[in-house]
């Protein structure tokens, strides 16, 4: 399936939002938006005025950005998240949330979600025990995500055990055995990115 490879950068710069796509280089001085909040392209300095549909757009994109996840698959999880009971939006929301290359993300066994997707794509990790590589995985309540034995000794995960990591309320991590628990489902309150999930439903409802 085809994956944007291109540079990460562009893609917050398209969007005008961090979409903290880099680990920590993200949270530095040397954060591309910071430098240069213009969009990319000759024209990206103009100022442009959106439309209705043009904000609706543009928050589906940063929200499958944000994620990681291509088109196709993100109409999936709509398409999911409208069949469930509640708000679409904020199930939407939640299905992501939910997705194993997140969870490892927020654990803090990945520098970035795209570092997890493929350290999880590496089959470097474990859900409940059993070796998987597949970062759409949706974890369910209970859940104990963990580095697999033969990954531990690695210079990358050794060094994540001294990291001092503040994980959401529905996860738990104990970083001293690179392992963590779902301790709930997520809630719509714990995403702490400024999400209008409102305007993806209507975009969809057209
Ligand atoms: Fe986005 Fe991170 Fe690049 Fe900044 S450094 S533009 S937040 S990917």
């Amino acid at each position: 399936m085809a994956r944007y490879t291109g540079p990460a950068c562009k893609l917050c710069r398209r969007e005008g939002k961090k979409l903290y796509l880099k680990g920590d280089r993200c949270l530095s001085g040397k954060c591309a938006l910071d430098r240069r909040a213009t969009a990319p392209g000759q024209h990206g300095a103009a100022k442009k005025k959106m439309r209705e549909y043009g904000l609706q757009l543009r928050e589906k994109q940063t929200t499958k950005r944000y994620y990681g996840v291509l088109e196709k698959q993100f109409k999936n999880y709509y398409d999911e998240a409208a069949r469930k009971e509640g708000m679409t939006g904020e199930n939407l929301l939640l299905l992501l949330e939910r997705r194993l290359d997140n969870v490892v993300y927020r654990l803090g066994f990945a520098e970035s979600r795209r570092d997890a997707r493929q350290l999880v794509l590496h089959a470097h990790f474990t859900v409940n025990g059993k070796k998987v590589n597949i970062p759409s995985l949706i974890v369910k309540a209970g859940d104990v995500v963990a580095v697999k034995e033969a990954s531990r000794s690695s210079d990358k995960f050794k060094a994540m055990t001294e990291k001092n990591v503040i994980v959401p309320k529905w996860l738990e991590v104990d970083t001293a055995n690179l392992s963590g628990k779902v301790a709930a489902l997520p809630a719509r309150e714990d995403i702490d990115f400024d999400f209008n999930e409102q305007l993806i439903v209507e975009l969809y409802s057209k």
